[in-house]
């Protein structure tokens, strides 16, 4: 039998989807908490005058947890709070209530492995008619079984991406991409791009000739074994934050900087990483195979030690089902 170096981790996990698969629990497909209540999350519905739906005035958040353990919640949390203020937007439930009700609700839930999402919206007034702190905002928190930007499929053999020729990354001067947004417009249009020219992902460039990131996931390439990822108008990911840990550990040199976009059609190897997907490997760029078109060795370096890392409790905690 031929094996995958993705098996670390997805022979085990097929097991635990199989168990949920079968389980009764009414929340096993999900659960949110809207307005202090919790819902399935096929019946979870949101007000329609939500200022988050009407005008994506809204800051979210993506942890996970994987087997059973929450991963970094205490970076996505403290992420959170930082693009909250810097929205001017307040959570009704403080950092410790937040924190309770996700370990609450993925008990209730008996999912194991889970995207979790965060989301404080401006609520039902417009900032157009009402001064900011008459405002009450609004809450909202989901537990779903987890989900792949990339599956196991492709990241046996890595996903095909361009580089958006038709759109740029909103500049950090209109939108700032570090407070974590929904105002996807451009990345929307990448990724009809990137399907018009038959590929998976786009990665958007910062019209200046650097590369930025892609549709919720940051870039890194690795050339002559230098992991260089960059450093302006993108999300500060935790993944990324954790490969950058899992990558000095190997003794791989890495820097957070300009990364120009010639640098992508150069590499040896071209990861994308996100928590709903981890890292996911990218084997052919506009069309032509990166470095030698398979998986690199270092990638699967990082994509082992990045999984292990979700075991480590100075990581992550279990959660009590
Ligand atoms: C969420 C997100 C990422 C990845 O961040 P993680 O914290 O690693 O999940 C990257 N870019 C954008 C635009 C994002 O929204």
């Amino acid at each position: 039998m031929n094996l995958a170096y993705t098996d670390f981790i997805f022979t085990d996990y097929r097991k635990r989807v199989a168990e949920l698969q079968a389980s009764n629990n009414p929340f096993a497909q999900g659960l949110a908490y809207i307005e202090g209540e919790l819902y399935p999350i096929n019946e979870a519905r949101i007000p329609i005058l939500d200022q988050g739906f009407l005008h994506s005035d809204l800051t979210y958040d993506v942890p996970s947890i994987w087997d059973g353990r929450f991963f970094r919640l205490d970076d996505h949390l403290d992420r959170f709070e930082r693009s909250l203020r810097l929205l001017r937007l307040r959570s009704p439930l403080d950092r410790h209530g937040i924190r309770e009700k996700l370990v609450e609700m993925a008990a209730k839930s008996g999912i194991r492995d889970a995207y979790v999402c965060m989301i404080v919206t401006r609520g039902i007034k417009f900032v157009r008619q009402y001064a900011p702190e008459e405002i009450e905002n609004n809450l909202y928190l989901i537990i779903q079984p987890f989900l792949w930007v990339m599956g196991e499929e492709m990241q046996k053999t890595g996903g095909s991406a361009v580089i958006a020729r038709d759109v740029r990354r909103v500049p950090p001067g209109a939108i700032d991409p570090t407070i974590k947004n929904l105002q996807w417009g451009d990345f929307v249009r990448g990724i009809f791009e990137a399907r018009d020219r038959g590929a998976n992902y786009p990665i958007l460039t910062d019209g200046d000739g650097n590369l930025t990131e892609g549709s919720g996931f940051n870039v890194c390439v690795i050339k002559d074994g230098v992991l260089r990822t960059p450093k302006r108008g993108v999300l500060e990911g935790v993944t990324r934050r954790t490969v950058l840990e899992v990558a000095k550990a190997n003794d791989i040199k890495c820097h957070v900087e300009d990364v120009p976009v010639s640098a992508a059609y150069d590499c040896d190897e071209l990861l994308f990483v996100t928590t709903a997907g981890g890292v996911m490997p990218i084997t052919k760029l506009d069309g032509a195979p990166v470095g030698n078109g398979e998986v690199g060795p270092l990638t699967k370096t990082i994509w082992k030690g990045y999984w292990e890392a979700h075991y480590d409790p100075m990581r992550s905690f279990a959660l009590n089902y």
